[in-house]
């Protein structure tokens, strides 16, 4: 048996019909593609944090539990004392821990879309059954009769909503999720991977004893090469998922440095608030662009469609590109985001490179 045959037959056919996930190579291009913070650290806190590192022992294997880093959490993001928390390498480990903890053959997974593909990507290739449901074309908020039967008819295992999502940027409305909690069968997970740049969150949320989950990450904070994500709710759900959580998934070195970071807070926060403040220049800036349309945004990217017959996002993405500027382009994903693009909000002269990219070539395709 060839090679080609041996895989046809062994590879669960849904798996065969899925695509890794892709990122496109940034070369020399300014990154605006991925949420990732633009600022570094205070030298003195690269020293400090070198130090630290020193006496790692990487041939000891990590701390299992996590101990001093979860304590750190506890302390330094709004986590509630009560609430059980388990942690992931990156929160795309977390969705696929709760999601390999319900698997079964009728377990249906619901999000509403466009939004973040990994719910899709990994209920798919664990043989789960996902519902899509379009959010409003014209503003992207959450169709919320159509969500309703949805979860009627399918009685979804897990609902997943991204708060705010991606890529869109906005937050769902806040009753109408409450709603969403009241109705669903099974858990509701509350992905608020932006947090640091919107004041609204779920963690306060009184239902956290029936069905919610709230999942965070410190990826989009700043600190995306680490990979730590983390979920909180009642304890005798994570007990649960602790099961299906590989032993020694957060590695010594992310657990030293996410630790070391927490503990220096302020960094961060004074540069999610410089990253907030920016972001509504950049948004006036795309505003002012004729032909362009910027969506509001709670998140540290702004989604932008360019209009008219003529206009075609995947060629501006190119040009962007050729350009020395690296955006998301969502153009194809799904008729809701035609000629659609998302960028990252970087640094001043990063956002200033990139909207001056923007208007030459609008510039030109006009003439
Ligand atoms: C970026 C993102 C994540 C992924 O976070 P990691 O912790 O880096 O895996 C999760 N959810 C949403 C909505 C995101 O945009």
């Amino acid at each position: 048996m060839g090679i080609n045959r041996r895989v046809e037959s062994l590879i669960r056919p849904e798996i065969q019909a899925l695509s890794a996930y892709k990122t496109v190579d940034p070369g020399k291009c300014i990154k605006l593609d991925a949420m990732e913070n633009p600022y570094s650290w205070p030298e003195s806190m690269i020293d400090k944090w070198l130090e630290k590192v020193r006496s790692v022992e990487v041939n000891r294997y990590p701390d299992p539990a996590a101990v001093a880093l979860k304590k750190a959490l506890y302390t330094y993001q709004d986590i509630p004392e009560s609430k059980g928390l388990l942690l992931g390498n990156g929160s795309d480990e977390i969705i696929q821990i709760i999601l390999m903890a319900i698997a079964g053959p009728d377990a249906v997974v619901l999000a509403p879309e466009p939004t973040f593909v990994m719910y899709r990507q990994i209920a798919v290739s664990l043989g789960l059954k996902f519902q899509g449901v379009p959010l409003n074309p014209s503003d992207f908020s959450l169709d919320f009769k159509a969500i309703c039967e949805s979860i009627e008819a399918e009685q979804p295992a897990v609902v997943f909503l991204a708060y705010p999502n991606n890529p869109t940027g906005n937050l769902f409305d806040e009753a109408e999720i409450k709603e969403i909690l009241r109705l669903a069968p099974g858990l509701v997970v509350l992905d608020e991977a932006y947090a640091p740049f919107t004041d609204a969150s779920f963690m306060n949320c009184a239902r956290f004893d029936e069905n919610l989950l709230v999942m965070r990450t410190v990826s989009k904070l700043g600190l995306a090469g680490l990979r730590l994500g983390y979920l909180v709710g009642d304890e005798r759900w994570i007990e649960q998922f602790e099961k299906v959580r590989l032993p020694y998934n957060i590695n010594t070195l992310t657990q030293l440095s996410a630790e070391f970071a927490l503990e220096n807070r302020v960094v961060f926060d004074e540069q999610t608030a410089k990253i907030r403040q920016d972001r509504v220049e950049l948004f006036a800036e795309l505003e002012r662009i004729k032909g362009v349309k910027p969506m509001p945004s709670e998140a540290n990217f702004i989604l932008f469609r360019v209009e008219g017959q003529l206009v075609d996002s995947s060629a501006i993405h190119s040009e962007l590109k050729k350009m020395g500027v690296l955006v998301k382009n969502l153009h194809g994903a799904m008729p809701l985001l035609d000629r659609c693009l998302r960028v990252t909000v970087g640094s001043p002269e990063e956002n200033e490179a990139f909207i001056s990219a923007l208007k030459k070539i609008l510039d030109k395709s006009i003439q």
